[in-house]
């Protein structure tokens, strides 16, 4: 099988998680298979490889499963982006809405530099609310977007429109 065969059998559809009428993607048996978890942080990193990336930025808290060792095979230093009230430091935030109310995630401030080409990295891309919140913490401290990662993209939704289509990859789309 290929690659994207073994981690669409592999991903587990869990209906009405977190609510009601949500059909989640449940990722964790990827990574409970070494060479499979490998295979996947390699693909995710390819479309990124021979390009200058100074940062890989990661959304609390899958995406942090992934961009750690992405980060590590691209040879860029990683930042987490976090939910308000977890990162210790001086921090940048920025608000999002969700489908009912807003959200909001934080930056360190030191966590880009200016001029840094960054790699925004997630587990799944849906409306894109979440990664564009994190583009936003990115280049209001001053660095740049390079792209961004996602194992999945759910391409019925505006996501990767409102990103823009030639910066997003995703290993898999439904
Ligand atoms: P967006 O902001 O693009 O609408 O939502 C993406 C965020 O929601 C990501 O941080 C992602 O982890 C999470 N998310 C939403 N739906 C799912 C799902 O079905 N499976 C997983 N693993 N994450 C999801």
């Amino acid at each position: 099988a290929t690659l994207l065969e073994e981690v669409k059998n592999r991903l587990r559809d869990v209906p009405d998680f977190p609510k009601p009428g949500i059909l989640f993607k449940d990722i964790t048996p990827v990574l409970a298979d070494p060479h499979l978890f490998h295979r996947v942080v390699d693909a995710m990193a390819a479309p990124f490889r021979g390009q200058r990336i100074d940062r890989v930025v990661a959304v609390e808290s899958r995406g942090f499963l992934f961009g750690a060792p992405i980060a590590l095979t691209l040879h860029a230093g990683f930042a987490p982006a976090r939910k308000p009230g977890k990162l210790p430091w001086r921090t940048r935030t920025e608000r999002y809405a969700l489908e009912y109310g807003e959200d909001g995630l934080q930056l360190h401030e030191d966590a880009v530099g200016r001029g840094n080409r960054v790699l925004i990295v997630d587990d799944l891309l849906a409306t894109g609310g979440t990664a564009q919140a994190t583009q936003r913490l990115v280049t209001a401290l001053g660095a740049e977007v390079v792209g961004y990662s996602f194992l999945i993209s759910l391409d019925f939704l505006p996501g990767r429109e409102r990103l823009g289509r030639d910066k997003v990859c995703s290993l898999l789309s439904y």
